[in-house]
């Protein structure tokens, strides 16, 4: 039976919430889909130009016979290759094309940067490192710093190609090698690859008419350009003091900078297709004493409690406490308790009302922020709350309290054209001297572009060929055809709120496999047709809980801008990440390479 009373207790109004709900996702669906977006290629090519380069190093180019080449040196990049020194791999490469270690936090340096789930469980291996983070929720340089203490702490500069973009990689059956050729002219004769580029490391534009015509400075916030706008990551942009500004997007990322841009800039238009949800962040300085006082391996337990919480576990103690675990908390509340048996309809039900109790809280805090009542309305999100990341700030709704700041509601359109001198929505034409977009990036590994490069494998199969409608694989990391070579990110596994949690656990997945190898002196490994068929078959079965809630939530790349077939969510382990890390746990013990062929 369902508990219809549910809702009546909390005082919703469930009728006029589904169909408010309903109606701002309809006039939001684009039937373009992700394909409204433009890749930052050809013309747009200069957007993804490093501002932060002091040029190129000169070398020469590099030939080499090596065991791993791990493609990319984000923290998904360094907690391979320290999983490589664990297993005593030596002669392995790390290829970037920026000039750093870093990844995300080498490129996203844009104002109010700042990691999302907190540092003591994002910021990998501070109980190697003996690092203590300053804050609860440190900020961008804090945490590219920290890549590289992790990069000198466990040598890895020497393994480094820095400036390097891969340019091809081609699968050499008679070598048994990936031959790997780069924009330095090195060519790498790899037993094994890891890719490690990162989920969202492309930069995208919104494809809306204009974008070239515009006669001021326009930018990514992936490639923010302080040289325009003076100051650095804290704000004190003294260089936008007379400069209007606009920023297209309001998401996890524009709501981040949006409050220095408010503080620094003459005039700042935020440009609003869909409101972003705003929790609390509750940022505050690490206790010092507290931290000292962690036993060792308190961190590896700590991802673990955040896992399980934001995986609906019922568990005693809410280690991290923070805008993630109450929203996981509520959300789960409706879910069975010991010993009760509910109908899938009831569960249902009980997790919409769940849902609409946080959204009505959300809405209730941006009422008690945001002054002016018109703009408060405009700023309120009407979905569910898993339908797109859930953001967190102390700052965002302030900034538009702020006489300079103007909130541009395009209702739901989006951006219609760029001209020469500025923004234009329906008739309303905005004039600005900079245009920041934080339009977000290209999803690896749902897209299928995952790589900008040819990958060819088995008969020279292209992997962009093979991933034509949709990605392919065995747990996430396999692909038939394409020999070993892995994948590191959150396509066909179990996803985690924690991208650092979920990068360790595939590392050492990915790692365990390659060991074996070697010490089996194994030259060929590869996902078999059949299994990797059959992991695409569990996912989908393992989706269809999920499915119906997406096809109702709003477009974002949660829901491949609402084609769920693409979407990224639906393509992860739907029996959740604690299921997924024991289905890892038991393929290991069991030992046989179950799905794998190898040689
Ligand atoms: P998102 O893709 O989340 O947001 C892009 C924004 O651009 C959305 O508000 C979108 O609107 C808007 N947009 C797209 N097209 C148009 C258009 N034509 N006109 C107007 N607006 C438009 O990108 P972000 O960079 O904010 O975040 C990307 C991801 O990066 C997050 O999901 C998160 O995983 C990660 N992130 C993590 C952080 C951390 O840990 N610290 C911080 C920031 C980001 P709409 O919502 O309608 O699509």
């Amino acid at each position: 039976m369902i508990t219809k009373s549910l809702s009546d207790d909390h005082g919703l109004d469930i009728d006029m919430l589904r169909s408010r709900y309903a109606a701002e996702k309809a006039r939001r669906i684009n039937p373009k889909r992700s394909a409204q977006f433009v890749e930052v290629s050809g013309q747009y090519k200069s957007f993804a130009d490093d501002p932060s380069s002091v040029g190129v190093s000169p070398r020469a180019p590099i030939e080499e016979d090596i065991d791993v080449l791990i493609i990319g040196a984000g923290f998904g990049g360094l907690l391979a290759a320290v999983e490589c020194i664990k297993a005593k791999i030596g002669n392995f490469r790390i290829v970037d094309k920026a000039q750093d270690f870093g990844g995300t936090w080498y490129w996203n340096r844009y104002p109010g940067a700042q990691c999302d789930v907190e540092s003591y469980i994002y910021m990998p291996l501070l109980d190697e490192t003996g690092y203590m983070p300053s804050e609860k929720y440190a900020h961008g340089p804090e945490l590219f710093e920290h890549a590289r203490r992790i990069g000198h702490h466990f040598d890895l500069y020497r393994h480094a190609m820095l400036q390097t973009n891969v340019q091809s990689m081609t699968w050499q059956e008679d070598e048994r090698r990936w031959v790997v050729v780069t924009d330095r002219e090195d060519r790498l004769h790899a037993r094994f690859v890891i890719s490690a580029s990162g989920p969202l490391s492309h930069p995208r534009l919104p494809g809306i008419p204009g974008i070239t015509s515009f006669k001021g400075r326009m930018f990514h916030t992936s490639r923010w350009d302080y040289g325009y706008t003076g100051g650095d990551h804290l704000g004190g942009m003294s260089r936008l003091k007379d400069k209007r500004v606009a920023v297209v997007g309001t998401g996890a990322t524009a709501i981040q900078c949006v409050p220095y841009l408010a503080r620094d800039a003459e005039h700042l238009y935020v440009v609003q297709r869909t409101p972003p949800t705003v929790g609390v962040r509750g940022n505050k300085p690490t206790d010092a004493g507290w931290f000292k006082s962690l036993p060792p391996g308190w961190q590896s337990a700590r991802m673990a409690n955040f896992n399980a919480w934001t995986s609906g576990v019922a568990i005693d103690e809410d280690l991290v406490k923070d805008g993630w675990t109450a929203l996981y908390d509520l959300l789960t509340a409706g879910m069975p308790k010991d010993g009760e048996s509910i109908t899938p309809e009831e569960g249902a039900y009980r997790a919409e009302v769940f849902d609409f109790m946080k959204g009505e809280e959300l809405r209730a805090r941006v009422d008690s922020i945001v002054t002016r009542p018109d703009v408060a309305e405009k700023l309120k999100a009407w979905y569910g709350v898993m339908c797109k990341r859930p953001a967190f700030s102390d700052a965002y709704l302030a900034s538009f309290n702020c006489e300079n700041v103007t909130l541009v509601d395009t209702e739901g359109r989006g951006l219609d054209e760029i001209t020469p001198d500025g923004i234009k929505v329906g008739d309303l034409e905005y004039p600005v001297d900079c245009i920041v977009f934080g339009t977000g990036f290209e999803l690896g590994g749902s897209t299928g572009r995952s790589s900008h490069f040819p990958i060819r494998g088995v008969g020279e199969e292209l992997l962009s060929e093979h991933f034509a409608n949709g990605v392919r694989s065995l747990h996430g990391f396999y692909v038939h055809g394409f020999p070993n070579m892995f994948m590191i990110g959150n396509g066909q596994n179990g996803f985690k709120a924690n991208y650092t949690d979920m990068a360790i656990e595939q590392s050492q997945q990915i790692l365990h496999v390659i060991a074996m190898a070697m010490q089996n002196e194994f030259t060929r490994i590869e996902a078999t047709a059949a299994a990797e068929s059959d992991w695409i078959d569990t996912l989908i079965e393992k989706s269809q809980a999920v499915r119906a809630g997406l096809e109702a939530c709003t477009p974002s790349n949660f829901n491949g801008e609402g084609d769920v077939e693409r979407s990224f969510i639906a393509n992860t382990y739907g029996g959740g990440p604690i299921e997924f890390s024991k289905l890892l746990s038991d393929w290991r013990a069991d030992g046989k390479f179950a799905g794998l062929s190898v040689e």
